[in-house]
Formats: C-alpha cells, sequence, structure tokens
C-alpha cells in the first residue's frame, strides 16, 4: 500500500465530505486502494478495515497520531498520541476466514465477523438491545441444536456472550481500548479508538490547505488543480513564496 498523494488527499475529501463516518473511511481505502472493489472493502470485518487505515496513516503521515477526546467526568479535553505502527505490532491480525463456528450452551453457531455495514445498521437502530438482535440477525448465518434450527432471538444469552467474546478474539483491532487520565480531574476514562474519524480530521484539514494553494496558484500562473497537486509540497511552496518576493 502507497500513502495518499496530495491529489489522493484532495479526491478522498472530495468523496467522503458529505459522508457519515461509515463512507469516510471507505472513501480513504476507496483512494488508496483503487484496485479493490467497493464490495471488498465494505466487506472487510471491523477490524480489518481499521488494521488498513492504521497502516495507511503511517504510509500518509507516518506513525504518529495526535487526537483528542473530552474526559468522561469533567469534559475536559485529552490530548494524547497514539503509534499506529505500535498498535499494529501488539494486536494479532483479525482472521480472514468468511464464516466461523462456535459452540455454547448445546447451539452450534455458524457466523461472520461484523463489517462496516452492520455497524452502521446497527448505529441506527433505536435502542441497544435492538442493536444487538439486529447484528446477531445480519452475522449469525446458522445455528442449531441437535441439528434444529435456531432463531437468532432464541439464542441463550450464554451463547450470546460467547459469541461476542469469540467476535473479538478473531478482530481485535475492532476495538482498541484507549485509557486516558484527566489531568482536570484525576478521573480515567477509557476509550475506543476510531481510527477513522481521526484519521479523515487530518485528511480534511490538509486536503482544504491544499485547495487553498490550488487557489492561489492556479489564479497567479495558470496553472490547473492537477498539475498544482502532482507538483509535490516542496516545488509548491517556492512557487508560492515566488508570488511575494522579498525585496
Ligand atoms: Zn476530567
Amino acid at each position: 500500500m502507497q500513502g495518499l498523494t496530495s491529489a489522493g488527499i484532495v479526491e478522498a475529501w472530495g468523496l467522503g465530505r458529505d459522508s457519515s463516518a461509515l463512507e469516510r473511511s471507505l472513501a480513504l481505502l476507496t483512494v488508496a486502494l483503487p484496485e479493490k472493489a467497493s464490495g471488498e472493502l465494505t466487506g472487510l470485518s471491523v477490524g480489518a478495515r481499521d488494521a488498513l487505515l492504521l497502516e495507511l496513516h503511517d504510509k500518509t503521515f507516518g506513525p504518529e497520531l495526535r487526537a483528542y477526546a473530552s474526559c468522561a467526568s469533567c469534559e475536559a479535553r485529552l490530548d494524547f498520541e497514539l503509534d499506529v505502527r505500535q498498535i499494529l505490532a501488539q494486536e494479532q491480525p483479525p482472521a480472514s476466514d468468511s464464516a466461523h463456528t462456535l459452540e455454547a450452551a448445546g447451539v452450534q453457531i455458524r457466523f461472520r465477523l461484523p463489517g462496516s455495514r452492520d455497524l452502521a445498521a446497527v448505529a441506527s437502530s433505536p435502542d441497544p438491545e435492538a442493536g444487538t438482535a439486529l447484528l446477531l440477525r445480519r452475522c449469525v448465518l446458522a445455528a442449531t441444536r441437535d441439528s434444529a434450527p435456531v432463531q437468532t432471538h432464541e439464542l441463550p444469552e450464554q451463547a450470546v456472550e460467547a459469541l461476542s467474546e469469540r467476535m473479538a478474539e478473531l478482530d481485535p483491532l475492532a476495538d482498541i481500548p484507549l485509557d486516558l487520565d484527566c489531568g482536570a480531574c484525576g478521573e480515567r476514562s477509557r476509550m475506543y479508538l476510531d481510527i477513522g474519524s481521526f484519521f479523515w480530521t487530518e485528511v480534511a484539514s490538509l486536503a482544504q490547505r491544499l485547495m487553498y494553494d490550488v487557489a492561489l496558484l492556479a489564479r497567479f500562473y495558470g496553472w490547473s488543480e492537477e498539475e498544482v497537486l502532482a507538483m509535490g509540497t516542496a516545488r509548491r511552496q517556492y512557487y508560492l513564496e515566488m508570488m511575494n518576493p522579498r525585496t
């Protein structure tokens, strides 16, 4: 995988600007991996998608990710830094098989790992119980007890818990916990890393700076957006400086 170029940054921003967080993550990967069909990207488990986003961040901006969150107790802003390479090195890569099996509470379950579309569907559920029920309907491919089919709403609680644990084991990058200590109130908050939205914030801010440069250079020199973005940061910067030569 190559990092996003200046043109790729602007292209991804244009694709994802008016979209949901899910579409934005997919826009970044679509631009970075044009050889992959969109169904292939949406079919990835959440952890597999996030592993690609972590790698793309490393290739585009380097391993250091600067972000912030709000303290769960006092809402103070908590700035933090992460090393995306370290996260990738710490966790097992997601299981690649599309179907997995589990036996719990006497029920044999065939299931797949949740992907982007599943989380988007769950996010629009009215409450957490409805969300869990929907996730089970989407991700359980078959469930049987003594060869008789079991509907997902009939699964024993113990089986649902075992399934949720197994999904987390198979896709460890889907939920990366972060424990942040608040300097203002001293409380520790547990968050989950949302690499897609942090990465998007960086891309959006750089895209806007690049387009501002394009507008200045296009007006002054008559170059196209494509020409300005293709020339690279050092040359672009130099041409910008030459617009206002020091006397
Ligand atoms: Zn606090």
